[in-house]
């Protein structure tokens, strides 16, 4: 893993570095990945990816939520979003942190809170998305996404990351499940003792995961950006008669737009990832790691004042 993304990531997780972001960052260049500071401002953006052929799901960005009371407003709140969400006619569903929702916590707060907007959206006829965090999350993850699909929920999906060593077990233990699952290299800070440190490796983890996730009986999200992958895939699904209702791109709102559109007009599926709200700075930093020359576009925006 290169220096630079290690110590962005870092940068992440520092308070006094958040507190300034937050005061500077929008203006920086945020509103590049970011749909809006609020709902209202977030659903034009929806509405006009959906208008160019593009799927779209949301998240109200936020994460490691330590009290309970505040788990229970981010429910209220997305709650509020699948109402608008269906009043509004838009082809989005949502994606979910649980540790936004109580699990750094509670599991049990965390998987009532879920199962909360899972039921909610279901009566929407929508779809829940929980994303995948930090390693320490992943066992609790799995094991909520179990729950709900042994309880009978069909309308949510999991997600797995190629750069761990433990993806290609889990996705195993899932596949009887039929699951929807988006799989993606992996975004977080991790130790080389449980996650592959050379992107060679991580690539040749999704390659791997893709295949086995495609060729098994659910639903594949194939959450990259990565083109050699995405052309993998579209032959792979091609030499094994995968059909097209079987699997969809899904990339992040403000990167590879171009390439967004390319697929749809190709007859694939493609879903963008547009998350809003005030929270933001921990999700640009991760954007900056994956891309450090995006470091280069925010200074840009700086001295352009
Ligand atoms: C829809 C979606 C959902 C995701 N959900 C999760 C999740 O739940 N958990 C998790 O850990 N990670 C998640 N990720 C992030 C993921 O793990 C990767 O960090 C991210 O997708 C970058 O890897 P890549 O597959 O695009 O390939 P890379 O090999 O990193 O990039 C391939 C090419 O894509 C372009 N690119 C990639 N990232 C950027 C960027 N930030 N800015 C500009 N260009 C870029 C560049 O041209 C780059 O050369 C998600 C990603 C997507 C697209």
């Amino acid at each position: 893993m290169s220096a630079l993304r290690s110590l962005i990531l870092a940068a992440a997780d520092s308070p006094r570095l958040q507190r300034l972001g937050q005061k500077y960052g929008f203006r920086l260049g945020a509103a590049r990945f970011v749909a809006g500071q609020n709902l209202d401002e977030a659903v034009p953006v929806l509405r006009r990816l959906n208008e160019s052929g593009l799927l779209t799901n949301t998240t109200l960005l936020g994460e490691g939520v330590g009290a309970e009371a505040e788990t229970r407003a981010v429910v209220a709140a997305y709650r509020e979003v699948l109402d608008r969400i269906h009043a509004e006619g838009l082809r989005t569903n949502l994606a979910v942190k649980l540790t936004h929702l109580g699990l750094s916590i509670d599991e049990n707060l965390a998987r009532r809170n879920v199962a909360d907007l899972v039921e909610h959206a279901a009566l929407r006829g929508n779809f829940v998305r929980i994303d995948m965090e930090e390693s320490r999350h992943v066992d609790a993850t799995l094991r909520i996404y179990r729950a709900l699909r042994e309880g009978g929920h069909e309308n949510v999906g999991a997600v797995l990351q190629s750069y761990l060593f433990r993806s290609e077990d889990d996705l195993a233990a899932l596949l009887p499940l039929a699951p929807n699952l988006r799989l993606v290299k992996g975004a977080y800070l991790e130790p080389p003792d449980i996650a592959y440190p050379r992107k060679a490796d991580v690539d040749a983890a999704y390659v791997s995961l893709l295949e086995t996730s495609l060729a098994g009986g659910g639903f594949t999200a194939v959450a990259t950006h990565d083109e050699t992958l995405i052309e993998h895939a579209i032959a792979f699904a091609r030499e094994h008669g995968i059909p097209k209702e079987r699997f969809e791109f899904q990339m992040l709102y403000g990167v590879r737009p171009r390439l967004q559109l390319d697929l749809v007009r190709r007859g694939f599926d493609v879903l963008v990832a547009t998350p809003y709200g005030p929270e933001w700075y921990r999700y640009l930093m991760r954007r900056l790691a994956e891309r450090p020359a995006n470091l280069l576009f925010l200074l840009r925006n700086l001295l352009r004042g």
